[in-house]
C-alpha cells in the first residue's frame, strides 16, 4: 500500500515477477503544470479509486506523472509485433505502467500513463502524446465500452502544459488507460525471439493466472489458452463489424490476449457503408479495411501460435495440426456470431432458411445505394424512413416487404420485437464529423463543452432518447473520404 499525500494507492506489480527483459523500470517524466481536462468519476468508482477524483490536486500530480506513490515501481513493457506484416522490436515507447489496482471483488487492472514521457523503447519519439488523439481515444474507447465490446477504458485525460512538436506545436496530455492487462500477441512474440522456452512458459502461466484461471486444470493448457484467445478474438472482431468499426491499426503488438480492444489510433465508424472502406492515411493497400477484419485476426493469431510452439510441442505430437484446428474455428465462431448479432439487429429471435439472402440482400442493397449504415439500422428499429433517400426506391421497398413478412411470422408482438432491435442497433454512435467539431473545439478554442457534450449522450448509445436527436443526424456531404491518423 503506497501512502502519497492523502491518496492511498494500493497498486500491486504483479508483472516484475516476469523476467526481467519483459520490462523496463522506468518513471514517468514530470509535467510543467499539468490541468484536468476530463475524468470518469464512475470508472474511479468501479476501480476503488474514488479519491483520485477531479479537482483534487494530488490526483492530478500523479495522473501528469509528477508525483508516483512510495513503493510504485512503474515500468515500460516489452513487446515486439508485425506492423503492416513486418516485424519489429517495439516496447511502450510513451506508456508507462504505474501497477496493477485490485479491486475487493478480484478485479485486477493495469493502470497505465500514455504520453508521460520517453522510455528505453521510444525509438528516437519523444515519449509525449497531444490533447486531439488523446480525448479521441477517451472518447471512443469509452463510446466502445457503452456500446458492450471488450476495450481498454479512459480514466482521465490531463493536459501537461507542455507544448507537443507535430506537424505543428500542439498542446501535450497524458491519456490514463486501464486495462484488464497489457499482454499482447506481440508480447508472446517478443518472447519467443528474445527469451528462451522457459521465459515463454513463465509469460504464458502468468497469462493463465490473470485471464483464463479456470482452465488450470485441463491436461494441455498452452493449447487450451490459445482456443480461448482465438474464440475472445472472433467475438471480438464480430462485434466491431456488426457497429461498423474499422480499428485501422492491426497488428500484432495492437492485439490483446485478453480480447479487449486496445489502440485507438486512426480508428472510425462508417457512416457510408462500404465493405472495402479504410480511414487510416498510411493503409495504402487497405491491408486492416473493414472487411478485411476477420482476416487480419486470423494472420494475427497465427503469428501468435507461431509464438506458443515450443509449448505446444511439449503437448502435442502434432503441435502444428492441432494450432490449425483451432485457428480453422476461428471462422465458424466468427461466422456464427455474425449471423446471430445481424439477426438481432433485425429483429429475428431464431434462425430460419433464408435469413442468411435476407441479411446479404441488405447489405448489397445498402452497398448499392450508399447507405448510411448505422442510420439504416436505425430506421427499420423505428420504422421511421424519412433520413435516407434510398428507403424511397422500390428495390428497398421490396426488400422490407420480404423482410416484414418474415419479423411478422414471428410469436413475439412488434414492441418485444422493437425492444430487441433497440438493444443491437445503436441510436448513436461516436460519428466522425462529431468527433472531429469536438476535437477541434477542444485543441483550437479550449472549449471543452462540445467534448463532453458529445461523451455524455455516448455513454447511453441504446437509449434512443430525445436529447441524442442531434446526434442521430447524418454528416453533411463533403465529397471528401474521412482520413485519420495514427495517434500522435
Ligand atoms: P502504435 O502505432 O500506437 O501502436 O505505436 C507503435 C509504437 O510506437 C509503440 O511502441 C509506441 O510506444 C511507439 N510510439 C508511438 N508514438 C510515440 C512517441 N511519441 N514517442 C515514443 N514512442 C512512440
Ligand atoms: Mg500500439
Amino acid at each position: 500500500m503506497g501512502q502519497y499525500m492523502g491518496l492511498s494507492i494500493s497498486f500491486d506489480h504483479s508483472y516484475l515477477n516476469l523476467p526481467d527483459k519483459m520490462y523496463q523500470k522506468v518513471k514517468p517524466t514530470p509535467v510543467e503544470s499539468p490541468q484536468w481536462v476530463v475524468f470518469n468519476q464512475s470508472l474511479a468508482k468501479e476501480l476503488e479509486l474514488d479519491d483520485l477524483s477531479l479537482g483534487s490536486d494530488q490526483g492530478l500530480e500523479l495522473l501528469a506523472g509528477n508525483h508516483i506513490p512510495d513503493g510504485c515501481q512503474s515500468i515500460a513493457q516489452a513487446y515486439a509485433g508485425h506492423q503492416f506484416g513486418h516485424f519489429t522490436m517495439l516496447g511502450d515507447g510513451r506508456a508507462i505502467l504505474l501497477g496493477e489496482q485490485q479491486t475487493a471483488k478480484g478485479g485486477r487492472c493495469d493502470i497505465q500513463l500514455k504520453g508521460a514521457g520517453k522510455t528505453p523503447y521510444s525509438r528516437g519519439g519523444d515519449g509525449r502524446a497531444t490533447l486531439g488523439p488523446m480525448l479521441r481515444e477517451y472518447l471512443i474507447s469509452e463510446a466502445m465500452h457503452a456500446l458492450g465490446v471488450p476495450t481498454n477504458r479512459s480514466l482521465a485525460v490531463v493536459m501537461t502544459g507542455e507544448t507537443v512538436m507535430r506537424e505543428k506545436p500542439l498542446p501535450g496530455a497524458i491519456l490514463t488507460r486501464v486495462a484488464v492487462s497489457h499482454i499482447r500477441v506481440g508480447t508472446f512474440q517478443y518472447v519467443r525471439q528474445y527469451g528462451t522456452t522457459d521465459d515463454l512458459r513463465i509469460l504464458a502461466d502468468y497469462t493463465i493466472d490473470r485471464h483464463f484461471p479456470e482452465i488450470k486444470q485441463q491436461t494441455n493448457i498452452y493449447l487450451e489458452m490459445f482456443k480461448q484467445i482465438v474464440t475472445r478474438q472472433a467475438h471480438l472482431i464480430v462485434k466491431w463489424d456488426l457497429l461498423g468499426f474499422v480499428h485501422g491499426v492491426m497488428n500484432t503488438d495492437n492485439m490483446t490476449v485478453s480480447g479487449e480492444t486496445i489502440d485507438y489510433g486512426p480508428c472510425a465508424f462508417i457512416d457510408v457503408y462500404d465493405p472495402a472502406i479504410v480511414f487510416s492515411s498510411i493503409d495504402q493497400h487497405g491491408r486492416y479495411a473493414y472487411n478485411q477484419q476477420k482476416r487480419v485476426a486470423v494472420w494475427n493469431l497465427a503469428r501468435l501460435a507461431e509464438a506458443l510452439l515450443p509449448l505446444i510441442e511439449i503437448e502435442s505430437d502434432d503441435a502444428i495440426k492441432d494450432l490449425e484446428a483451432i485457428l480453422h474455428k476461428f471462422s465458424e465462431d466468427y461466422q456464427d456470431a455474425w449471423s446471430k448479432g445481424m439477426r438481432a439487429k433485425l429483429g429475428l429471435f431464431t434462425q430460419q432458411a433464408g435469413d442468411d439472402k435476407l441479411i446479404k440482400d441488405l447489405l448489397t442493397l445498402m452497398t448499392t445505394f450508399k447507405a448510411d449504415y448505422t442510420d439504416t439500422f436505425r430506421a427499420l428499429t423505428l420504422s421511421d424512413f424519412n433520413s435516407q433517400q434510398w428507403f424511397v426506391l422500390d428495390d428497398f421497398k421490396q426488400w422490407y416487404h420480404r423482410w416484414q413478412e418474415r419479423v411478422q411470422y414471428q410469436t413475439q408482438s412488434l414492441e418485444q420485437i422493437k425492444q430487441h432491435m433497440k438493444k443491437h442497433n445503436p441510436s448513436v454512435i461516436p460519428r466522425n464529423f462529431r468527433v472531429e467539431q469536438a476535437l477541434n473545439a477542444a485543441v483550437e478554442e479550449q472549449d471543452f463543452l462540445p467534448f463532453n457534450k458529445l461523451l455524455n449522450v455516448l455513454l447511453n448509445p441504446y437509449a434512443y432518447t430525445d436529447e441524442q436527436k442531434i446526434y442521430v443526424e447524418l454528416p453533411p456531404i463533403t465529397g471528401q473520404a474521412y482520413r485519420t491518423y495514427c495517434g500522435t
